[in-house]
């Protein structure tokens, strides 16, 4: 037997090793249970694959990235042959990994019952506990057709396949015919241990080398689906069911997801009376009432001065501008999927604004710059309008009319790079100041995406790519790579935030972008009395205002901290007699900028105290006789925690200074 020369990579470090021919991957990982598929050359493989001189191979763990994808798709294999078991006429849609999970759809007789699923879910344990092997087998297109006679969804799949649009055919469809670069299809089959087929499904690969290896997973739910996303095609029942790496990290998950609900911040805005979203209004537009209002206020004031802190002028656009403005910026053709449709007055097409950077470069554009005035950093809270797919639209995280704390600096190329620095620590820095600790930042470039997809030259890109990566790296923050996310105009950094249930948001982003300066001309006078094209900087902090509150919101499931709070104080009368005194008490922290309200209804004490904790106030103060004659009041805390005797002075004190520190209480 001969011998082959491979490369064993892990964790950066590279082993060349000599192997026997007809050596397969898992035999490399043989006693590290955590590997569950290599990546060959690049290409993800089963760990069944044979190696061939001169291949480099890193293994691929079950709790990374693409092992958790692995162990979920695989997962959806043997819920599909549980679903066929059970019921043999059900035919198979597609069956993806998605994030947190997996998914497969069915075309069924009657749509699953939720008790199905604790049925579905006993014969999967069934199917985990056979150990059945995935056993990869390539087919000629003609034998994959006429051994997935009875599949009908399947051979529309390869009929695509065959005409170039398997990419196309349906979200997540590549699974099962797209990738493969010589177009080669494959067949999975699952062997039982003694060799007898099992069940088989037309797919891609890689998968988990036996059901054994799935540690841990749940079905989740059930939903309609239209196949291929199409409402014109039949509407398939899909299950999405979840798994992980271990029992540990399926609790975890499931935990989250509880408290995820209990923090939604569609349910709680409506609880705690800060917006709504009226039907009358249409999908994906939202309107703050007076407590909403109050978070939006204090947000907006707060940032506002921040940016003037850190030398930005504050500017004003309009909603909507004629189209030739969009066409100058570039927005027009690349984005215009996501703008609303024109509107034409007076022989003219005007469009609604879905970003404020064109206006903003009309403003740079009102007079002759020099380099004297640069940094020229404008910022507006600009009302932003973007056609977001009304099955996407949710909540305040996906909107349709959204207000931007969108910002951009006009710089000198060789001021970019401070800029940048300093861009980020501002975003970091506004972050912190409203609870968010734990970041991260992505790194967009353009990856493989073809180069027509961008403006800009080859130098322009690498410069600036390379000056984003710098900036990124001083962060000290971990980076992680987003090859193919950079926009057309140019590669951009994004700063991840984890909230305090451990969800990750994607926040700010800075953007480097030499396309628009380019488009509209825009020019500076430099030392030398020459004219030069300054680079423009895109920075929003927050996104869109209204996501960012709806962030805030259930990383604090509503109780916001006092500077934040719509109602800082609760003051609750133990009678009637006492309102007049405890008028007198909110008057005084009124008067120090504070937000009090009284609660006069008939209801006795203790359900008062009960309804401000529902509203989640971080203060109540509490007046009877005795705190009366003692110019005094009970005063009580978030946790129940009640300080009685307070003087009045001291209490207007305490919720002063938890209001200037910004803590949370
Ligand atoms: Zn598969
Ligand atoms: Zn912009």
């Amino acid at each position: 037997m001969s011998d082959l020369s491979i490369v064993v990579t892990h964790a950066g470090a590279r082993e060349e090793r000599t192997v026997t021919t007809g050596t397969r991957a898992w035999e490399l990982y043989a006693d590290d249970a955590d590997v569950i598929a290599a990546r060959v050359n690049g290409v993800l493989c089963d760990l069944a694959h044979e190696l061939r001189d001169g291949d480099e191979v890193e293994g691929v763990a079950i709790d990374s990235k693409h092992g958790r994808d692995i162990l979920r798709h695989s997962t959806a294999h043997v819920m599909a042959q549980a679903v066929q078991q059970l019921w043999p006429d059900a035919r198979l849609g597609i069956g993806p990994p998605i994030e947190n999970g997996f998914y497969y759809d069915f075309d069924v007789e009657t749509p699953f019952h939720p008790d199905d699923l604790d049925k579905i879910e006993t014969a999967m344990r069934k199917i985990i506990k056979e150990g059945q092997r995935f056993s990869r087998r390539p087919v000629a297109d003609a034998e994959a057709l006429a051994e997935l006679k009875d599949e009908p969804y399947k051979l529309e799949l390869i009929g695509l396949k065959g005409s170039g649009h398997g990419e196309d055919a349906a979200e997540g469809a590549n699974v099962e015919v797209g990738g493969s670069a010589d177009g080669e299809l494959t067949i999975y089959d699952n062997l039982r241990r003694d060799g007898n087929l099992a069940w088989k499904d037309l797919c891609r690969g890689p998968h988990l080398p036996t059901t054994k290896r799935i540690p841990a997973f749940k079905l989740m739910r059930t939903a309609a689906a239209y196949w291929r996303g199409d409402e014109k095609n039949k509407q398939l029942q899909r299950i999405y069911g979840t798994a992980w790496e271990s029992k540990d990290a399926l609790a975890a998950y499931l935990a989250q997801i509880a408290e995820a609900e209990k923090r939604d911040h569609r349910k709680l805005g409506r609880e705690l009376d800060l917006y709504s979203f009226p039907e009358e209004l249409g999908p994906g537009l939202v309107v703050f009432h007076p407590k909403g209002g109050v978070i939006r206020r204090v947000m907006e004031d707060y940032v506002r001065r921040r940016h003037i802190e850190e030398g930005f002028s504050y500017v004003s656009t309009p909603h909507i501008s004629k189209d030739g403005l969009f066409h100058t910026s570039g927005h027009l053709p690349y984005y215009a999927d996501t703008m609303y449709p024109p509107m034409e007055l007076e022989g003219a097409r005007y469009q609604l604004k879905a970003m404020s950077c064109p206006m903003h470069n009309l403003i740079y554009q009102s007079r002759g710059r020099s380099y004297r005035e640069l940094p020229l950093r404008l910022f507006e809270f600009g009302g932003v309008y973007r056609y977001e797919k009304s099955g996407v639209v949710g909540g305040l995280t996906r909107v349709r009319g959204l207000t931007q704390d969108d910002s951009h600096s006009y710089v000198t190329p060789e001021q970019a790079a401070d800029e940048i620095k300093h861009l980020l620590n501002f975003c970091l820095g506004l972050f912190r100041d409203f609870g968010l600790e734990d970041f991260y930042l992505e790194l967009s470039t353009r990856g493989d995406t073809p180069k027509d997809k961008f403006q800009g030259s080859e130098e322009d890109w690498a410069t600036a790519e390379a000056i984003l990566q710098q900036a990124a790296d001083e962060s000290g923050l971990e980076l992680v790579p987003d090859p193919g996310g950079a926009v057309f105009y140019g590669p951009k950094i994004s700063i991840q935030a984890k909230d305090a249930i451990g969800r990750t948001w994607q926040l700010s982003t800075v953007q480097y972008d030499f396309g628009q300066p380019a488009g509209f001309g825009l020019e500076y006078v430099a030392a030398d009395g020459s004219h030069q094209q300054p680079v423009m900087i895109h920075s929003a902090k927050f996104g869109s205002i209204e996501r960012f509150i709806g962030v805030l919101v259930e990383h604090y499931a509503g109780a916001f901290p006092p500077w934040l709070s719509p109602v800082q104080v609760q003051g609750i009368p133990i009678a009637e007699r006492h309102v007049a005194y405890l008028e007198d008490v909110a008057k005084q922290m009124s008067e120090r900028g504070l937000r009090v309200e009284i609660d006069d209804s008939d209801d006795r004490m203790q359900k008062k105290i009960r309804n401000a904790q529902l509203q989640k106030v971080p203060f109540m103060v509490i007046a009877g006789d005795q705190d009366m004659e003692a110019r005094a009041v009970s005063f009580r805390y978030r946790d129940g925690r009640q300080d009685n005797g307070v003087p009045v002075s001291e209490a207007v004190e305490r919720v002063a200074a938890a209001v200037a520190s910004r803590e949370q209480v």
